[in-house]
């Protein structure tokens, strides 16, 4: 089994809800963000040069086989699970960054500030939350905290936490163009496999040699 996504570029209507209910279901602070949709070719929402270029592109952790972040980690804080998705153990992490500095991609947060200090520097209601209310533990290893801790480096966790029960990640379900999909890349029959093999996907940055487990399908209307 290794775990993978598959995200379908002329799907994706660019409308950030995968952004969003990322932000919510994982508790992220205000500045942070896991998942971006960026559009290529622009610096600027809806701004491409013309509308036959335009296309966007979400980005998060691309949970790659070879993993560089895991590799710098000096107290083996983020590390590989069995099938493949990167972790990062709360209680580990020092607080270092080097993984940060390490990632291709810039898909990593620092965590400035502690849940508490957030939520009465940004005035939320007492007792505001929002979330998976649990934490959530994989090896051992606190993998997901509804109560962001400070000083610890964040990204996508892949909704261990949600496909642990066999739910959808929350991207997944919020996605209204049905662009993103997870399944098992070893399965040649998945569902997955089968859109990778058929509609030409490919991984961002294979340069770098990190042999991401996230998978694009190209927009018809632009290679990419
Ligand atoms: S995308 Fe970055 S954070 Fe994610 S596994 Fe690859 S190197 Fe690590
Ligand atoms: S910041 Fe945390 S996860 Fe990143 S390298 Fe340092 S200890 Fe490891
Ligand atoms: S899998 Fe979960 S953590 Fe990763 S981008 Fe989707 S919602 Fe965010």
């Amino acid at each position: 089994m290794r775990r993978g996504m598959v995200i379908d570029l002329e799907k994706c209507i660019g409308c950030r809800s995968c952004a969003v209910a990322c932000k919510q279901h994982n508790a992220q602070p205000a500045g942070s963000w896991w998942n971006r949709v960026v559009t290529p070719g622009s610096d600027r929402h809806l701004t491409a040069s013309t509308p036959e270029n335009l296309y966007f592109l979400p980005i998060h952790c691309q949970h790659c086989n070879n993993a560089p972040c895991v590799k710098v980690c000096p107290v083996g804080a983020t590390y590989q699970t069995d099938d493949g998705t990167v972790l990062i153990d709360f209680e580990r992490c020092i607080g270092c960054r080097y993984c940060m500095a390490a990632c291709p991609y810039g898909v990593r947060q620092f965590n400035w500030e502690s849940s508490k200090d957030g939520m009465q520097r940004y005035e939320y209601q007492n007792n505001y939350t929002y979330g998976y209310p649990e934490p959530f533990r994989l090896d051992n290893r606190l993998v997901y905290s509804p109560v962001r801790i400070k000083g610890v480096v964040e990204k996508c966790n892949f909704c261990v936490h949600y496909q642990d029960q066999g739910l959808d990640p929350a991207c997944v379900r919020a996605c209204p163009g049905k662009a993103r999909h997870v399944g098992d890349l070893d399965d040649p029959d998945s569902r997955v496999s089968e859109m990778i093999r058929q509609m030409n996907g490919f991984t961002l940055l294979p340069e770098k040699g990190t042999r991401p487990n996230v998978y694009y399908l190209p927009p018809k209307r632009k290679e990419v």
